[in-house]
């Protein structure tokens, strides 16, 4: 393996093979190699809190690329190693192997690692997160024994979509969210109370305002989560959904400004020379939040700001103002959403949530900043539209199913 690369890449998530693939499709002829932590050649996250946790899809189908392709490709990878240091002033990082690997341009592409819980016992085994393929395969081979009754910590999308499978395999659920509703960070009430409802109606115990005090032991693993308010939840597993931490103590210690994750301009350079950042780890001005500083934790982010930096290195900087995407499965909801909502001063509902197809638009100083379809795929392509022509409509006119989004374009 050669020690140094014209291009560098931590990270072999969607961030880190986006900027690979893209570099070579912008005619880049530099040596590219990618570091990984993991084993595995490069695969889909998403997947594993949706089909690949439910069994709907074997490993191979979550692949980024046939392995072929990285080689055919010029693309070197090295996995099982971590970057442990960087050093700016020789172009080069240090590895968990003890070795060094040179680079011209490096790109940091490192995502986060699940938070853990931090309550007494949270070191026990039967404690889950959901973030890598090996998190899922130890999850899976749990529930294969016949784990039971699962605690899952946090009603954010991965917490979520893990209720919806577990709750498809007829395991007992209990959610407990500290917020006083799920989806607090990233959606709007309307959108909450609709996914208590589904999930409720489906058999998750959910509990509201309440947090995971300790973890209960018996026979050296998990037994059970002490709540808050002192009572007490049999389990055989945990499964804690709680978010993640922006994987970048290396660069903050090489002197990168950054202080949640590691801060990038609109080329997504961070404050070291000729060294970006790109997807969940990097704090960015996001056009589309009026400027707010911010990170994403999407797939799209990912692929797009490596994009962005394919064409700085290539030549051709353009600035980062990808329009923001996502969705979550859970039991048959398919929800897509348009634009960031965060900072909205107003909700309008379109349809209706009984109906189990519906739309919530956010506004924010009368213009439309961000649509959650809910088995409304037209809304969401329509809605996309509003909101990157930057549309001022009338709450009532919104709320209206007889006047077609597509019209006040
Ligand atoms: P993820 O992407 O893992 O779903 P989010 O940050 O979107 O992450 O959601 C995590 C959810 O977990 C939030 O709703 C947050 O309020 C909740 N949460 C965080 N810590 C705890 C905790 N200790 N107990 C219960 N809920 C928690």
């Amino acid at each position: 393996m050669e020690d140094r690369s014209d291009v560098l890449i931590v990270g072999t998530g969607h961030g880190g093979t986006s900027a690979a693939i893209a570099l070579r499709q912008n005619g880049f002829e530099g040596s590219i190699a990618m570091i990984g932590r993991e084993t595995e050649l490069p695969y889909e996250r998403p997947p594993l809190s949706k089909e690949y946790l439910a069994g709907d899809k074997p490993f191979d189908r979550i692949a980024i690329r046939p392995a072929a392709f990285w080689p055919e490709k010029g693309i070197a990878i090295r996995s099982g190693v971590a970057v442990v240091g960087v050093d700016p002033q020789a172009r080069s990082v240090r590895l968990s192997d003890d070795t060094e690997h040179g680079y011209g341009t490096l790109i940091w592409a490192t995502g986060g690692d699940a938070r853990r819980l931090s309550c007494p016992g949270s070191d026990l085994p039967g404690i889950h997160t959901i973030r890598n393929r090996a998190d899922v395969d130890l999850l899976r081979a749990e529930l294969d024994a016949g784990a039971r009754r699962a605690v899952v910590v946090g009603g954010g999308y991965i917490g979520l979509e893990a209720a919806a499978v577990l709750r498809k395999f007829d395991r007992d659920v209990t959610l407990v969210e500290a917020q006083p509703r799920v989806l607090a960070r990233v959606a709007g009430e309307e959108l909450s109370a609709f996914y208590q409802a589904e999930h409720a109606r489906q058999g998750v115990d959910l509990r509201l305002s309440a947090s995971v005090e300790a973890i209960v032991e018996r026979d050296g693993r998990v037994a059970g989560v002490t709540l808050s308010d002192g009572e007490t939840i049999d389990a055989d597993i945990v499964i804690a959904g709680i978010g993640i931490i922006p994987s970048v103590g290396p660069l903050i210690a090489a002197g990168a400004a950054g202080a949640d994750g590691v801060d990038i301009d609109e080329l997504c350079r961070t404050s070291i020379e000729d060294v970006y950042a790109i997807g969940d780890c990097a704090a960015h001005a996001n056009v589309w939040a009026d400027g707010a500083v911010l990170r994403v934790e999407s797939v799209q982010n990912a692929h797009d700001m490596a994009m962005t930096v394919a064409r700085a290195i290539c030549g051709d900087p353009q600035p980062y103002r990808a329009f923001p995407w996502f969705w979550s499965n859970q039991y048959d909801l398919k929800l897509q959403t348009a634009g960031i909502s965060a900072g909205y001063d107003a909700t309008v509902l379109r349809g209706s949530p009984e109906d189990r197809k519906f739309s919530v638009i956010y506004l924010r100083g009368g213009k439309v900043i961000a649509f959650d379809c809910v088995n409304d795929t037209r809304s969401y392509v329509q809605g996309r539209k509003l909101i990157e022509a930057g549309s001022v409509v009338e709450p009532a006119t919104l709320a209206d199913p007889e006047v077609a989004l597509k019209s006040l374009l």
